[in-house]
This record gives structure tokens, sequence and C-alpha cells, in this order.
């Protein structure tokens, strides 16, 4: 999963909104039989879904289970040996590491021939999504569905496709497919009494929740879990989902109510033994202790977490250990037993790690070094912090812009301000995420005025980032206008103060003639052709006030404020003229193409009162001017004066 970059997008209100009561009026079933792996052991069951939420941890747990086989295991129990091999494959997807992952799954499958597996298409899911390819994740999506249409519906092999289905789209950033998928995978696993199915689906469904930044209704939907977890006395589960309420309540900044979550996390692994699990509580409290400044707790927190990391030989997480140890020391004054810490985590590079702990390791060995007055080495550490932080914010700003592309390719203008919204927001809290980095520097007052105008690049390079997402959440790809959401913003407006202040204002619904056919004569290349240069001549053609957006397909609304029926007759004429030159030259021997369009106005004198109205009598004149037999121009009152007709 693309874990710490990934920026959520937002669904339709009602359907976040709607999630957890929805959710909370189903019966909740009683638990028959295991999910989607063959293995059933609650420990083993609870790993995969600890992936999304700690990918070091399930990996350390998978490869301690896959060394502990006993010899011959991958031919008298093959499942259970690819299961292993599925949630290492993951795990290794999630840090990043694909070269890892694609090597696992490839073990993992060389186990599983034959008839629809679910754990095979999971398998085979992770690999496509190793290759970070678009591509291959619809690829094997769409497997997942051929695979699916062969089992009922009903069945626990369609449910726990179902479920990867949900993950697949985590990835793609659908997240508002991966909702509905999941949704509708948890309810289903709740009424056929499949606990593990469903924890499975509640915990990706609470990581696409997070992901949006709905951490209200992913904190709902873990407690909910929690609460079954409890009637059930599943004190397993129960720690698991009591770990991931913690890591939402630290993305919340809610410190103090994490640091609860994990003591009662710690308490039940200790119950029933789970060192490992132990340890990660100890790791995380000492976290949040470290956000709470309080280091003497969070020392002695990661103090308890080391040993058994240690013990596991579980690498990523000793140094992740000693990455917040260091931090530690540096709140303590201890700059030169924190870079020594530094030192051993930055051993190679960073090549071993995931950007998570190796990026923050930088800026603290930076830190560090300013302490002990080696401002070299501290430039060199802070160029290389920027450098990767840099980088991510990239990958960051990639995948936030290949969403938004998927986005504009929908006509549902109302999703799509909602999701920019959202996105916009998390801009905002990023921007202002770097200024606080900016203002600690500035007290640290070390490494002088080349890192504050380092940082200040990154500061306002956000600042444009959040710009340029402001522009594409207006603006409609293909002319360069006003997208139908923008153009109905500013329409509202302008008719709002015509309105108000009793002025005239005349609105024109556009609509190309037989554009169909020129698109199917003459290429949809043609048509795109067509509709661009329409918008580039008419934005030249018209005043600074008046606004023209592209309303749909091949439809354009003009809306001309001060602009009285008379005059806005000669401006569509105008605009039918320029259209008319448009040069385009088809067929064999080439031709020039007439391209003209049919228009319907409306004015403020026929006593409408809102967009919608204004809008609706503009449609109705042109439908008039279509029937009209087209390359006309109708008017919505009943004495309408007609132009055009060539
Ligand atoms: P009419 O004169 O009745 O308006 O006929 P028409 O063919 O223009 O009307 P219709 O609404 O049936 O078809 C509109 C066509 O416009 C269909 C669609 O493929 C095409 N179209 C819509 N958006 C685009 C676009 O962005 N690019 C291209 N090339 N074509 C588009
Ligand atoms: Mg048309
Ligand atoms: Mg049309």
């Amino acid at each position: 999963m693309f874990g710490k970059a990934a920026i959520g997008r937002k669904t339709p209100g009602w359907c976040a909104g709607l999630l957890v009561p929805l959710l909370a009026g189903v019966g909740i079933g009683k638990p028959a039989h295991a999910g989607c792996f063959p293995v059933r052991e609650p420990q083993f069951v609870a790993l995969r879904p600890l992936v999304s939420r700690d990918a070091s941890q399930a990996l350390a747990q998978a490869e301690a289970r896959i060394a502990r086989l006993p010899p011959g295991s991958a031919r008298t129990d093959p499942r259970r040996v690819a299961a292993l091999y599925a949630i290492q494959a993951s795990a290794y997807r999630e840090l990043a590491l694909y070269h890892a992952a694609r090597a696992s799954a490839r073990r993992g499958l060389k186990l599983l021939r034959g008839a629809v597996d679910p754990l095979r298409e999971q398998i085979l899911s992770s690999y496509a999504a190793s290759f970070n390819s678009p591509a291959g994740i619809a690829r094997a999506l769409r497997r997942i569905k051929q695979a699916r249409a062969s089992l009922p519906a009903n069945s626990p092999s369609a449910l726990c496709l179902k479920i990867t289905a949900g993950e697949l789209n985590i990835l793609r950033n659908r997240s508002d497919l991966a909702l509905r998928e999941l949704t509708q995978s948890y309810l289903r696993a709740q009424a056929l009494g499949l606990p593990a199915a469903r924890i499975d689906a509640g915990v990706f469904l609470t990581d696409v929740l997070r992901r949006m930044g709905e951490y209200k209704q992913a904190l709902a939907l873990i407690r909910q879990t929690i609460g079954w977890d409890k009637a059930h006395n599943s004190t397993n589960y129960l720690a698991t989902d009591l770990y991931f309420e913690g890591g939402i309540l630290r993305a919340m900044r809610h410190y103090h109510r994490a640091i609860a979550a994990y003591r009662s996390d710690r308490a039940l692994s200790t119950t029933i033994d789970n060192r490992q699990g132990v340890a990660y509580a100890n790791l995380r409290i000492c976290q949040a202790d470290i956000a709470l400044q309080r280091f003497g707790a969070a020392r002695r927190a990661c103090n308890r977490a080391a040993p058994a990391f240690a013990a596991g030989n579980a690498r990523a997480m000793i140094k992740e250990t000693a990455v917040l140890r260091a931090r530690i020391a540096l709140g303590e004054r201890r700059p030169r037993h924190a870079l020594a810490l530094l030192n051993g985590v930055l051993d190679h590079s960073g090549a071993d790690l995931a950007a998570t702990i190796i990026v923050p390791a930088y800026l603290a060995r930076s830190r560090a070094e300013a302490a002990l007055h080696r401002y070299a080495a501290a430039y060199r550490d802070q160029s290389e912090y920027l450098r990767r932080f840099k980088a991510e914010n990239r990958i960051s700003q990639a995948r936030l812009k290949a969403a938004l592309e998927m986005r504009f390719r929908t006509s549902e203008e109302f999703l799509r301000n909602a999701v920019l919204t959202r996105k916009l927001q998390a801009a905002a809290h990023h921007a202002a995420k770097q200024r606080q980095l900016l203002h600690w520097m500035g007290t640290a007052g070390v490494a002088g005025g080349l890192i504050i105008v380092l940082l200040s690049y990154i500061l306002i390079s956000g600042r444009r980032h959040r710009r340029q997402l402001l522009v594409l959440a207006n603006t409609d790809p293909l002319t360069g206008l006003p997208n139908r959401g923008h153009t109905a913003q500013r329409a509202t407006r302008a008719l709002g103060s015509a309105l108000e202040h009793d002025r005239p204002l005349t609105v024109a619904l556009l609509d190309f003639d037989h554009f169909k056919t020129i698109n199917d004569q003459y290429g949809h290349a043609a048509g795109d052709y067509v509709l661009r240069e329409f918008a580039r001549l008419s934005r030249e053609a018209l005043r600074g006030g008046d606004i023209l957006g592209r309303w749909g397909g091949e439809e354009f609304l003009l809306v001309l404020p001060e602009t009285t029926l008379d005059s806005a007759l000669l401006t569509v004429g105008r605009l039918c003229a320029l259209a008319s030159r448009i040069d385009i030259q088809a067929g064999e021997p080439p031709t020039q193409l007439r391209v003209t369009f049919s228009a319907g106005l409306a004015t403020t004198a026929d006593g409408v009162r809102t967009l919608d109205e204004i809008v609706a009598r503009a449609d109705a004149a042109l439908y008039e001017a279509k029937d009209a037999g087209r390359d006309a121009v109708r008017i919505s009152r009943a004495a309408s004066a007609v132009l055009g007709s060539a």
C-alpha cells in the first residue's frame, strides 16, 4: 500500500456519513469459521490486517513464522506456507520494497496451482501491485472480477476476493470504490458470521477512512470492532484493534488517549504472552510520549521495547527504536549520544529502510551535528533530508495529480468539489506542518540562514502547490475554461449581483451541431481540437467580466453581466462567426469542415430568480433552435427574435 504518501480521496458525504450508523444497525453474527486465510490460529489471522497498520511488524512476524516452519511443510501444507508468503509480499510492498515483494509473491504462487483460490488471487494482486503500476492493478482487478463471477455470491471465497478488490482500490487511490467494496464486505462478513473476514474488511475500511482524513469515522469503526471483540472475549483481535485505535488517535494528535489505547493493548498482549505485541505497544507509547515532550517516560517505554525487537531480529524495528531514542537524547540535550545512535541507523545510507524511518533520521542527525557545532556535517544531512523529503513530497504530489485527473474524467461535479476541498485541506495541513518545522529551525538557530532559505523554499513550493490545486480544481483540462462547478459558482455570483442591483444579465447556452458526426467522421482528436480552438478564440473575443465555461461535453454556458438581450445576440453572433472560422481540414481530398452551433438565450428581464431557472429557460430555447434545423439562435421569450439560420 502506498502508506505515508497517499492522500485519500473523499467520497460523497452521504456515504461516509452514513457508514457508521449503517454498520451499527447490523446484527452481529456468531463466529463460524475463519476468513480469507486457510490458517485458523487467531494470531495468524490477525497478522494480515496488521500489514496495513504496521508493515514492519507484520513482516517481522511473517519472517519469524517462515523461519520456524518444519521441513517439508511446503509439500504437506502448501496453502499455509503460501499464506505466509502472501503476508510477506504485501508487507514488503507496503514498505516500498517492490523487488522483495515480487520474490515473496512468486514463492507463494509456486505453491498454489489450480482452481479459483482467493489466496492465489490475493498473491497475484500483491504481485501486480508490487510493480506499482495502475495498469497491473487494473488487470488484477479484472481477474478478480472474473474469479468472483464463477463463485456463489455469498460464499466465503467470493467475500475474500471482494476484500482483495477493496484493497487494490486503496492501492490505486480509489478510496471511493474501496469504501464501497469494503463496506459491503464488512456487512456480508458480519451477516455470514465470518469474524476473521469481517476484521480484514474492517481494518482495511479503517485504513481507507484514515487515508481520507475521516478520522472520526475510522475511530467509530474500530471502536465498534473493539466492542465486538470484547463481547466475544477475543483477546487477540482486541489487542490488535486497540493498537489500530492508538494509531488513529496518534494521527489525530490525541496523544494521551493514544497512550491509553496502547496501554490496554500492552496489558492484553502481556496476558496472551505476545512479546512482539508488547514491544510494539511500548514503541508507540514511546513515540507518543516524545510528541508530548515527556522524554523520561518515552525513554522508559523505548527501553522496554528494544529487547524484544533485538530477540526477534526485527532489523527495521531495531532501527526505528534507535531513531526514537535519538530524538529523546536530543530532547534531553545529549547530542553526542543521539549522534552515535543515528550513525548506527544510517550505516547503509538508509538503503535498507522505509522512508518513514529514514527521512526523520536525517533530520535528527543534522540537529545532533548542529548541536555539536559540526555545521558542515549538519548541512550535508540537512540537504539529504530535504532531498528525500522533497522526493517523498513529489511522489505524493504525483499521486495527487493522478487522482485529480481520474476525477476530471467523471462528470459528477459535486463529488469532485468535495474531493478537492478535502485535498486542499490536506495541502493546507501539510503547509502548516512545514511552517512548524520552519519555526523550530528558527528557534534552534543552528545552521543559520541557509537552512532557513531552503525551508522557506519548501514552504513556498507548498503554497504554490496549493494554488495549482485550486486552479486544477476549477479548470476544465481540455479547454482551459472554468469547469461546470466553477462556472456555476461564478454565474450564481454574477446573477445575484445583477438581481440585487437591478442590472441586466443574459445567459446563453451553446451546443455544437452534429458533433457526434464530427467525431465519427474525423476522429475524436478533431472534435477535441474544435472544442479547444473555440475556447481559445472566444476567450480572446469576450470582455473581462463575461464568463464562458464548459457546461458539458460540447455544450458551453456564456454569462454576460451588464448585457441586454440585444447586445447578447450580437456577442453570440460574433462567437458564431469565430466557430465557423475554426480551421479544420478533413477528408480526401481535404475539405474545410464547417463548424456550427445552436444557442438558447435567457435574461433576467424574464423575472428569473435562480441560476437553475435561467439556465432551464436558455436550455428550452436551445432546443427550439435545434428543432428549427440547427445553426440557429432562439431566445426564451415568446416574441423570440431569430438570428443565424445561415
Ligand atoms: P446535436 O446537433 O443534436 O447537438 O447533435 P450532437 O451530435 O452534437 O449531439 P449529441 O449530444 O448526441 O452528441 C454530443 C457529442 O459530443 C457526443 C460526444 O461524443 C461528443 N463529445 C462530448 N464531449 C467531447 C469531447 O470532449 N471531445 C470530443 N471530441 N467529443 C466530445
Ligand atoms: Mg450537440
Ligand atoms: Mg450536447
